[in-house]
């Protein structure tokens, strides 16, 4: 009698199940029409309007407190924004692309150059907790506008979440056309280790390097979507009110757990208390009270709020001054969420720990400069970040920033705003991730540009002496070939 196969083993055989249907269906259908692919993209959008309160129930289960508000703007209208940019643009996407023939002579004649975009076939979707939906249909918008078909598998950490992502794709859509799988990291694990035709994860730097090292033994490309450090150097003279605004928006919306939040501040030295000013009025105004405030987001999960805290304890034992911003006075040691106060570490030493690790809460140390090039020297000197934010007035400043750091993308006077950008590659570099989409940008990285030539119908490579038995004339050729 065979031994009955433990559960890991039963889920990784259903998954590859599924992608040999998925497979197969792709082959039987050939590639889907633009109506096909509009009307996945169609049912897309129908599935997050429809579902809209249940998602917005099921995020603040899973966070223990986030408001409706912010869910429907990030995860629902912000997964809305790319389904239907996708869908306004993907006939013109979705046409071949002539290029010019070398020699061009040749094109004179008749030979045809051209890029076809063909879907890749199935593409995985991993995807993290911090926008669990968001995170799910974004990508989806470039795979379903490039033709292919999607097994996702979402994070353990939105239990409700993703529970409610797979009943709303099994209402809509075939398994053969996407499927859902939940489960933890080692679910996670056996996903990363399937045979897809590309594969996208967003989430940790740490996990990013087993996912493509499990892609790695069937030799399939990956989108990696990854975080990091992004800093946000103020220039001299930058409206200290404004962007002390932005920033703390930017830091505590969903509470810092972002990938593209500000990490941390560089400021001109004599700007640092006008700026920590200005960040208190700031929160102050967003959120009067935090504790039972729905505005203000938990943290997800204890283990995240131990960590966060953990960073302040670390900063304040290591002789940091920390600012917590609690414009009610509340205490917070005691409540029935995780929440943490937005916290300000005002000239953080490197060998604390919120100066090492990805933030990830609302905790934001402000470092000083003297010199700008102290403040680049700072930047390059650390791994690449997912973002670079810069606020000021200096046309030439900003421009050199830009031009001597390297930075996934970037925002000027703002933060995380462009990756609202739909005309704009969203990706990382370095530790913070490799390949990009949105917009035209996702349904290349989903699409393989397939490259055809078409030859001259006449055969003239014989008239022009180019094959064997070689003589004079392919020397000649070659003499005016070989030369500068
Ligand atoms: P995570 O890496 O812990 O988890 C992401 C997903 O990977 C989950 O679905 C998880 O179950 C799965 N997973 C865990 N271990 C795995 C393994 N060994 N093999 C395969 N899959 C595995 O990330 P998280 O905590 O959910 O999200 C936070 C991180 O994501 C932060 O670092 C943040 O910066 C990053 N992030 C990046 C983007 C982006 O677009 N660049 C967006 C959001 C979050």
């Amino acid at each position: 009698m065979n031994a009955p196969m433990n559960p890991l083993d039963a889920h990784k055989a259903t998954m590859n199940e599924v992608l040999s249907r998925q497979k197969a269906a792709h082959l039987r259908d050939g590639p889907p029409s633009v109506e096909k692919r509009v009307d996945w993209l169609n049912r897309s959008i129908d599935l997050l309007i429809g579902h809209q309160a249940e998602i917005a129930k099921a995020v603040n289960a899973d966070f223990g407190s986030r408001s409706p508000e912010a869910t429907a703007l990030t995860d629902v209208a912000g997964s809305i924004g790319p389904l239907k940019f996708a869908r306004e643009n993907v006939a013109k996407w979705m046409r071949p692309q002539k290029r010019r023939t070398t020699p061009a002579i040749l094109g004179l004649f008749g030979a045809k150059a051209a890029v076809q975009y063909q879907p890749k076939g199935v593409v995985g979707v991993i995807s993290p907790w911090n926008f669990p939906v968001n995170l799910t249909f974004a990508p989806l918008a470039g795979i379903f506008a490039a033709g292919n078909r999607a097994m996702i598998k979402p994070s353990e950490y939105t239990p409700a979440t993703s529970e409610l992502l797979k009943a709303m794709f099994a209402e809509a859509f075939d398994e053969e056309e996407v499927a859902v799988f939940v489960g933890g990291p080692e679910v996670g694990q056996a996903f990363s280790g399937l045979a897809f035709d590309h594969l996208v994860f967003t989430g940790a730097t740490s996990v990013a390097r087993h996912v493509m090292r499990a892609a790695a033994e069937n030799l399939v490309p990956v989108t990696l979507e990854l975080g990091g450090k992004s800093p946000v150097i103020l220039s001299r003279g930058a409206d200290l009110a404004t962007a002390a605004a932005r920033i703390m928006n930017g830091k505590t919306l969903n509470a810092g757990q972002i990938c593209l939040a500000p990490d941390y501040v560089l400021a001109p030295q004599e700007d640092v208390e006008t700026f920590v000013a200005e960040a208190k009025a700031a929160v102050g105004r967003y959120f009067p009270t935090l504790k039972d405030n729905p505005d203000y987001t938990a943290l997800v999960a204890q283990r995240h709020y131990d960590r966060v805290k953990g960073y302040v304890d670390d900063a304040k034992a290591k002789g940091a001054r920390v600012v917590e911003i609690n414009p009610g006075g509340e205490d917070l040691s005691q409540q029935e969420h995780r929440k943490i106060a937005p916290t300000l570490i005002i000239d953080p030493t490197d060998d604390m720990k919120v100066m090492q690790e990805e933030i990830f809460g609302p905790v934001l140390p402000v470092k000083s400069y003297r010199t700008i090039d102290e403040a680049v020297d700072y930047v390059n000197a650390h791994d690449r970040p997912l973002a670079l934010y810069w606020f000021g007035t200096d046309e030439a400043e900003k421009d050199r920033v830009l031009a001597r750091t390297t930075s996934g993308g970037v925002t000027v006077n703002d933060v995380i705003f462009h990756v609202a950008q739909e005309e704009l590659p969203f990706g990382g570099v370095g530790p913070a991730g490799m390949g990009a989409y949105h917009g035209h940008d996702g349904f290349l990285e989903f699409s393989h540009r397939k490259a055809v030539f078409q030859q001259l119908k006449k055969d003239i490579a014989p008239m022009l002496g180019l094959r064997p038995p070689y003589g004079e004339a392919i020397r000649k050729y070659l003499a005016g070939q070989i030369k500068r």
